[in-house]
């Protein structure tokens, strides 16, 4: 018997939950795209997206998924031949990698396993190596949406600085946007890419690039730009249809001016907040469990994990049966295993977003229900442990 009909929970890491406000705020006939509203809310809306990274420099928007901004972040400050050293946590540095090798740019990649974060000594040691400044820039993924390792990323830039190289330090964001604290600036990151569809909760569509002064003189001599995905037409534009090299993506802005409303109402800090809490339910939800069974926190050290994504291994027993029953009995969509040599044996809970204690309350109970049904072994009353957590912490 299924109990699947209801509100569903879309529990993957991206896209993410998608509130009723964004999506009305979308359900509009076509604006204007040359004067009027639109075009008046587009530079509002990249001054909140920079106020929410704490970034001094710019932001340029692009009609793109995360591989796009990925693209337009190596291409506009490297040119044919340099070398990138990539530190990777996980399956996204290594995405990545991909793009940069097809642009013609070198890579190396310093790997720090499936459940740890970048080594702040190895990388400075690696540095202090490259005398002659061969290394153009370290591409850095602030949260790996596979493993849910943090890394941490003003560790990452003390690092660079230790070795006084001048390579930049470029951030991938797009997990953690929005759910784990980041501050451009301050932490020193010359160059920050997130999309709209994870921690914005507009769905999926647009990318963003931040970048300052050091990574815009890194775009004097970059020869792999194409005209698309040139950042400087795009910053602070005299006409409003090169923000987007054409037709401005619409109802996405009208999405994302609602999301940003939300975040703005509620504050960056609290919204850290929560995702924090939301998540300690989690962790602990599953430490419970692991008690009488195979099933596991993937990341140990608490300090290494996001806030956005967790990921959860099952062992030999396996994560699919669960994941299906709660798909097709409960309603409640999990993320699948990525990148993993044994993908079937992971499961990922997406809490980034538009999530709150009832639905992660929701989402562990269901889980819990989904292992006593399809008998995977672990203590039961996990769910109690997570509202112990809730009710301690709200
Ligand atoms: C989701 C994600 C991407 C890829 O984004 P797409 O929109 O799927 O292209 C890249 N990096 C990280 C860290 C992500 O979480």
């Amino acid at each position: 018997m299924s109990l699947q009909k209801g509100l569903a929970y879309l529990a993957i890491p991206g896209p993410s939950v998608m509130p009723e406000r964004v999506l009305r705020a979308m359900h509009r006939a076509a604006p204007n795209i040359y004067t009027g509203e639109l075009t008046e809310m587009v530079p509002d809306i990249l001054t909140d997206l920079n106020a929410m990274a704490q970034n001094e420099g710019h932001c340029v928007p692009y009609i793109s998924n995360g591989h796009g901004v990925w693209e337009a972040a190596l291409s506009n400050t490297l040119s044919r031949g340099d070398l990138v050293l990539v530190v990777s946590t996980g399956h996204f540095a290594h995405g990545w990698k991909n793009i940069a090798e097809a642009l013609g740019i070198e890579v190396e990649v310093l790997e720090f396993g499936p459940a740890s974060p970048v080594d702040p000594e190895r990388l400075a040691e690696r540095l202090a190596k490259d005398p002659g400044h061969r290394i153009k820039a370290v591409l850095c993924v602030h949260v790996d949406t596979s493993t849910s390792v943090k890394s941490d990323v003003e560790m990452v830039r003390a690092a660079i600085d230790a070795a006084r190289h001048p390579a930049l330090l470029m951030a991938d964001c797009i997990a953690s946007f929005g759910c784990d604290r980041f501050e451009m600036t301050p932490w020193g990151v010359d160059l920050m890419i997130t999309a709209c569809q994870k921690g914005l909760m507009t769905p999926p569509g647009m990318g963003f690039v931040f970048y300052n002064d050091k990574a815009d003189q890194a775009r004097e001599t970059a020869n792999c730009v194409t005209h698309y995905w040139d950042w400087r037409p795009r910053t602070e534009p005299d006409y409003f249809y090169k923000y987007f090299d054409g037709t401005a993506p619409t109802h996405h802005l009208y999405g994302l001016r609602e999301a940003l409303a939300m975040i703005s109402e509620e504050g960056i800090d609290r919204v850290w907040r929560r995702h924090a809490i939301l998540t300690q339910a989690i962790w602990a939800t599953i430490d419970h469990w692991g008690t009488g069974g195979p099933v596991a926190m993937h990341v140990p050290n608490p300090e290494h994990r996001s806030h956005a994504v967790t990921t959860v291994t099952t062992g030999d027993s396996g994560s699919l049966a669960l994941q299906e029953w709660c798909k097709t009995k409960a309603g409640l969509t999990l993320g699948i295993g990525l990148g993993m040599d044994r993908p079937d044996q992971f499961f990922r809970i997406g809490h980034m977003g538009y999530v709150n204690a009832q639905m992660i309350l929701g989402a562990l109970a269901t889980i819990e229900a989904g292992m006593k049904a399809t008998g995977l072994e672990h203590t039961p009353g996990g769910a109690a442990v997570a509202a112990e957590v809730i009710a301690a912490q709200a």
